[in-house]
């Protein structure tokens, strides 16, 4: 049973932009979930890791001996204030893992203890906080959406304060890369070009290897920009809200990242937001493209002093490349939300049916999700009747149908490639409110039965299983009120 052998590139960077840190030993660790799929993607022994040796790693009870695991520094603009140092203050890289595809993997744990940059924070996590990101993180890569992925997780034996005490735990989470604007933003306040310098280059070593241009920094920002643009569409197809897109949250990988009081929408509102801390709506599930273009145009300013040594010419390079975003975001969204109802760009008259669609959705509160999936079954041969059924009156709805009929019988419209596609951006589960709340506090007492039927349907989302039927519908009215925590 060989033990992975992780080490740490990231200590070769300057030691502003981290602290060595070893993570304080949990008192009674227990591994409650472990993923074997990710691990086999990872090129990580199964049999390790659901090991004592595993737990032990994880729990910091071994520290590596190779090296000395660390918290990484960021700033950040939260919900638009500027802290200049936040950091993990409750999290540790303990290595990185190199698969057999030559990938690099930050092996990340969140809820280890306090940290330099825990300010006020007892550098915890409570166990559902841990279960959430676990099966949400799963959910978004089982839909195609760039994510950290969960690993493992482990109960500590500690009970940990939040409004009322709960079990603590550990996430164990895998990044493409932590890196985050953030990052950049506290680089740049080091005011030592090096600094910067270092990081970019790093960054682009890592994550975007390919980049060969005479400034390969201003390229990084298009490629940042890219990845984010691409990002947030596909968020916005599934009915995805981070809930809080501050800059300290948004990696440059393109993966997402810290979605604490994250949702995924079930009556559709345009407007709509859950988190309990987002009082003015800025991470509503529309503003996400302006929101993702602020950070964006944070993470431009801080690598200005690499885009060019004259600060004007610098910052028109910045503007050209960030105008690029909305061009982007707008192409792939269109792009994804005409192929989840079977059209294309191209066809006459389509995007003018996606608009009525969405009108539809926002006037009657439908759920997003069943929507689409109805839609798909639609055009996979079933009847229009459980379509309809989302409706509360049929009139509007089956003029809107009779105009999506006829652009499929148009001449050139290729019926099962249409349904293909559909069939792989429609998923049949998405995490919902009122069966998560279930399952986590089920979890919270030690039975993890419901947490563990969940999570086998939302990383199968678009195969319909028909002894979980009841996983499909969403419960009466706990969308619209529902508020999400951070629960940190
Ligand atoms: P978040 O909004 O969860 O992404 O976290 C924002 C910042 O607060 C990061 O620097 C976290 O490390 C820090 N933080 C959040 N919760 C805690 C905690 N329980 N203890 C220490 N630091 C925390
Ligand atoms: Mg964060």
């Amino acid at each position: 049973m060989p033990a992975p052998v992780f080490d740490l590139s990231y200590t070769r960077l300057p030691q502003v932009l981290y602290t060595p840190y070893q993570p304080t030993p949990a008192p009674a660790a227990i591994m409650i979930l472990h993923n074997n799929a990710l691990a086999k993607n990872l090129g990580i022994d199964t049999k390790w890791l659901s090991s004592g040796a595993a737990l032990k790693f994880f729990s910091g009870q071994t520290p590596p001996d190779a090296y000395t695991p660390l918290a990484m520094a960021y700033a950040g603009h939260q919900f638009g204030g500027f802290s200049p140092r936040l950091g993990d203050g409750r999290a540790v890289l303990i290595g990185e893992n190199v698969a057999p595809n030559n990938i690099r993997h930050d092996i990340h744990l969140k809820g280890s203890g306090r940290t330099s940059y825990s300010r006020g924070g007892d550098g915890k996590a409570a166990l559902r906080a841990v279960l959430k990101e676990y099966i949400f993180s799963e959910s978004l890569a089982a839909l195609g959406i760039p994510t950290t992925r969960s690993l493992a997780a482990i109960t500590t034996g500690e009970t940990i304060m939040r409004q009322k005490p709960h079990p603590g735990a550990i996430l164990v989470r895998t990044a493409r890369s932590h890196i985050r604007v953030g990052t950049f933003q506290y680089a740049r306040l080091c005011q030592d070009e090096t600094v910067l310098k270092t990081l970019a280059d790093y960054s682009i070593d890592r994550l975007f290897p390919e980049i060969n241009a005479p400034n390969p920094y201003t390229e990084l920002l298009s490629q940042v920009i890219e990845k984010q643009a691409k990002l947030i569409a596909q968020w916005m197809s599934f009915g995805f809200i981070h809930g809080v897109m501050n800059t300290d949250n948004m990696a440059i990988s393109g993966e997402t990242i810290d979605f604490g009081p994250c949702a995924f929408m079930e009556g559709f509102a345009p407007n709509r937001v859950f988190s309990s801390i987002d009082h003015h709506g800025r991470y509503a599930w529309n503003k996400q493209p302006e929101m993702a273009y602020w950070n964006l145009t944070r993470f431009a300013e801080s690598l200005l002093p690499l885009l060019h040594a004259d600060e004007d010419k610098a910052v028109e390079i910045a503007q050209e490349r960030l105008a690029k975003f909305s061009e982007i975001f707008t192409a792939h969204y269109n792009h994804l939300m005409l192929a989840k109802i079977g059209l294309s760009p191209d066809m006459d008259g389509a995007p003018q049916t996606l608009s009525a669609a969405m009108s539809m959705l926002a006037a009657h509160e439908i759920d997003f999700t069943l929507f689409f999936r109805r839609l798909t079954d639609i055009a996979g041969g079933e009847s229009e009747e459980g379509f309809l059924e989302l409706f509360p009156q049929e009139t509007g709805v089956k003029t809107w149908l009779k105009t999506w009929q006829k652009l499929r019988a148009s001449k050139d419209y290729d019926p099962d490639i249409a349904l293909a596609k559909m069939q792989t951006l429609n998923p049949v589960y998405i995490p919902r409110f009122s069966q998560l709340e279930t399952a986590l506090e089920a979890a919270e007492q030690g039975d993890m039965d419901a947490f563990n039927q969940l999570l086998a349907v939302l990383t199968a989302p678009f195969n319909e299983q028909k002894q979980y039927a009841e996983l499909v519908i969403p419960a009466p009215d706990t969308d619209a009120h529902a508020r999400t925590f951070c629960e940190t």
